[in-house]
C-alpha cells in the first residue's frame, strides 16, 4: 500500500491532463492514470484539430496532446501510462488499483475516463479515420465542404449531424437500418424539411471503400439482403457514445445512459472527494475545449475540498 495523495486522476484525455496541469500548479501532487494503451485519449486517433483555442494554423491531435502532458508533468504531475483496474471511493481514503495489483490512496479521486465512439465494426472503418470516416460533425464538418456525405444512424444526434453538416455537404445522405427514426419529432421534422438531406431506409453499411481516402460506402439491405454504392467522400458514424464507467458501477451515480452523474455545474458525484470531469460526464459538447475546460473546475473542486479537510 502505498502513501496517501492528496488526488488521483483516472483518464488523460483533455479532461484529465487539464485537471492533472490544475492540481500540480496547487502543489497537490497528482497522480495520474493516463490508460495502458490509449494514453492521450480521443485525440490521439485524430489528425487536424482546428478548434482549440489558441492554434491558430490548426494542430495534430497528437501533438496537442503531448504539449498537454508536457504542460502538466512540467509543474510535477506523476504520470503513469498504466489502467486503473479497480476503484473503492466509498471511504475517506480512496483506493485505486493498478494492472500490476498495486493500491494506491488518495483524499480525492478524479475522474476523467472519457466515452468511446461506437463503431461500425468494419475492417476499413479505423484505417480511414480522419481520411474520410468522422464520428464528430462539429469537429469535422468544416473539412467536408461540397461533398457528399454520409450519416450512418437514426437517433438525435444522427439528425443533428446530418443538419449541421448539410450546411456545407453538397448532399447529406442517412442510412437508418429501420424503416422508421428514432429520432424527436422535432428533429426528424427538421431532417425531413432539409432540401439536402435524403435517406436509405432499413439499410446497413456492409463496407467501407477506399484505400488512402473514403471513396464510397457498400450497403446492404436488411430486408431484402440485396447490396448497393453509395458514392460518398465523407462518412459520419453517429450510432452512440459508451461512457467508460464500467469501473464505478455500484459505487458512483450514473444516469440511464450510463454517464456519471455530478451536482452541475460543480463537478461533485454523488461521493465526497470524487469528482467527474469531460466525456465521461457530458451527452451534449463532447468537444476537447469543454472536456478540457471541466477538467479545471474538477481540479479546482478537488482543491477546495482539500482545502477545507486541512
Ligand atoms: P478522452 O479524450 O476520451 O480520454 C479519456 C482517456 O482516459 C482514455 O483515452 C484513456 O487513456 C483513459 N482511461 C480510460 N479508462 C481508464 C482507466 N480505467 N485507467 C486509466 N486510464 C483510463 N474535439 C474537438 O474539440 N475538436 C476536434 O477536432 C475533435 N476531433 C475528434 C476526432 C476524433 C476521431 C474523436 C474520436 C474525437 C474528436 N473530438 C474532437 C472530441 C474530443 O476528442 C473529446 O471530446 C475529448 O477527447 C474528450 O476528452 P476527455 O478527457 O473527456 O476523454
Amino acid at each position: 500500500m502505498s502513501d496517501v495523495r492528496n488526488v488521483i486522476i483516472i483518464g488523460s484525455g483533455p479532461a484529465g491532463y487539464t485537471a492533472a496541469l490544475y492540481t500540480a500548479r496547487a502543489s497537490l501532487k497528482p497522480l495520474v492514470f493516463e490508460g495502458a494503451v490509449t494514453a492521450g485519449g480521443a485525440l490521439m486517433n485524430t489528425t487536424e484539430v482546428e478548434n482549440f483555442p489558441g492554434f491558430q494554423d490548426g494542430i495534430m491531435g497528437p501533438e496537442l496532446m503531448d504539449n498537454m502532458r508536457a504542460q502538466a508533468e512540467r509543474f510535477g504531475a506523476e504520470l503513469v501510462p498504466d489502467d486503473v483496474v479497480a476503484v473503492d471511493l466509498t471511504g475517506e481514503i480512496k483506493t485505486v488499483t493498478d494492472t500490476a495489483g498495486t493500491v494506491h490512496q488518495a483524499k480525492a479521486v478524479i475522474v476523467t475516463t472519457g466515452s468511446q465512439h461506437r463503431k461500425l465494426g468494419l475492417p476499413n472503418e479505423d484505417a480511414l479515420s480522419g481520411r474520410g470516416v468522422s464520428w464528430c460533425a462539429t469537429c469535422d464538418g468544416f473539412f467536408f465542404k461540397d461533398q457528399d456525405i454520409a450519416v450512418i444512424g437514426g437517433g438525435d444526434t444522427a439528425m443533428e449531424e446530418a443538419t449541421f453538416l448539410s450546411r456545407f455537404a453538397k448532399s447529406v445522405t442517412i442510412v437508418h437500418r429501420r424503416d422508421t427514426l428514432r429520432a424527436s419529432k422535432a428533429m426528424q421534422e427538421r431532417a425531413f424539411a432539409d432540401p439536402k438531406i435524403s435517406f436509405v431506409w432499413d439499410s446497413e453499411v456492409a463496407e467501407v471503400l477506399g484505400d488512402q481516402k473514403l471513396s464510397g460506402l457498400k450497403l446492404r439491405n436488411v430486408k431484402t439482403g440485396e447490396l448497393s454504392d453509395l458514392a460518398a467522400t465523407g462518412l459520419f458514424i453517429a450510432i452512440g457514445h459508451d461512457p467508460r464507467t464500467e469501473l464505478f458501477k455500484g459505487q458512483l451515480e450514473l444516469d440511464e445512459e450510463g454517464y456519471l452523474k455530478v451536482d452541475a455545474p460543480s463537478t461533485r458525484t454523488n461521493i465526497t472527494g470524487v469528482f467527474a470531469a469531460g466525456d465521461v460526464v457530458d451527452h451534449t459538447y463532447r468537444q476537447a475545449i469543454t472536456a478540457a475546460g471541466t477538467g479545471c473546475s474538477a481540479a479546482l473542486d478537488a482543491e477546495r475540498f482539500l482545502a477545507a479537510l486541512a
